[in-house]
């Protein structure tokens, strides 16, 4: 792209953003390096809206900076984090605050060596935090990228080499939450709006932009079958705590691939990123693995998935 197009693209882009874009959202009226580091974080695998209405607020006002989560244990991190899944983050963040001691660094190589932190995340950091010109590759912008330039196939790093020739050095800020909310709004997945888009006028797959990048195969998931155990003390009820890399730290009911001798109290099921889990819930009276008992009062201060209080629904406690 000659630099004319490129600077009557970043100026189409920025007359769009002033008009369009999402300028409401609370990460990009603060320049506190912790605040965009979590909206980053959340953001990885969650809606702008769920993550709005229900999860950010509520995190920061229970760990209001780097320091407090460092200061928190990491079980208190992930029952705050409870609904929004992949729970690695959670523990990513922690590690992250851990190893920080309270101040997120300024430097691309410093950032790219905390847990968790990715390439996107710290450039993220460093241009909205720091104001330093990076470009950001998430996927709205991968997908624009893609299709300004027709690339069915596109790898990292070819993609990272547009974003690099792409990127405004004078207005980093504007340009990276414009590319983002242009592929959230405009050039969305299935129906992009190439008639209203600002940058049609150099886009290379405006007549087919849905090849662009080519479909993914999807992948079949394994679905599981198993059997969760309610087993009771008294007022108490019995749980594990997971050790599987995806739920590791979080509490839940025993699980068995076998059939136990009980009362059925229910089923239900939780599609995880790599699989499908369907339990059968069962009263039991034993069970060989470790447990510890909890009041109603103690699990209600516990970690637990979205599937564990599924279960939990189902039993009269
Ligand atoms: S013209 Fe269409 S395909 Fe190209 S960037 Fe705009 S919305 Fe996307």
């Amino acid at each position: 792209m000659n630099i004319s197009t490129l600077q009557a693209l970043h100026h189409s882009l920025h007359a769009w953003y002033a008009a369009r874009g999402r300028h409401d959202l609370p990460w990009r009226h603060t320049r506190n390096p912790y605040k965009i580091y979590l909206s980053e974080i959340m953001l990885q695998q969650t809606q702008v809206t769920t993550v709005l209405t229900r999860f950010y607020d509520p995190f920061l006002a229970r760990f209001p900076s780097l320091s407090s989560l460092s200061d928190a244990p990491l079980e208190a991190v992930l029952e705050q984090w409870q609904g929004l899944g992949y729970y690695t983050r959670a523990r990513n963040l922690h590690a992250c605050a851990l190893t920080c001691k309270g101040f997120l660094p300024d430097s691309p190589e410093a950032l790219y060596a905390l847990p968790g932190i990715g390439k996107t995340t710290a450039h993220a950091i460093l241009c909205f935090a720091y104001r330093q010109a990076f470009p950001i590759l998430e996927a709205n912008v991968k997908r624009i990228l893609a299709r300004l330039n027709a690339l069915e196939a596109p790898s990292e790093k070819e993609l990272w080499e547009h974003a690099w020739a792409l990127l405004d050095r004078q207005n980093p800020f504007d340009y990276n939450q414009a590319l983002m909310d242009l592929g959230a709004l405009v050039c969305t997945a299935k129906n992009p709006s190439c008639a209203t888009c600002p940058l049609s006028f150099t886009c290379k797959g405006i007549h087919t932009p849905t090849r662009f990048p080519a479909p993914k195969v999807k992948k079949t998931i394994p679905h599981h079958h198993r059997f969760a155990l309610v087993l009771r003390q008294g007022d108490t009820l019995g749980l594990t705590q997971h050790t599987e890399r995806f739920l590791h730290g979080l509490w839940g009911f025993p699980q068995s691939d076998t059939r136990p001798q009980g009362q059925h109290l229910g089923t239900v099921a939780h599609t995880y990123s790599h699989f499908k889990l369907t339990l059968e819930v069962f009263t039991c009276n034993a069970s060989t693995e470790e447990i510890t008992w909890f009041s109603k009062e103690a699990l209600a201060t516990l970690p637990l998935s979205s599937l564990e209080r599924k279960i939990l629904m189902l039993v009269a406690f």
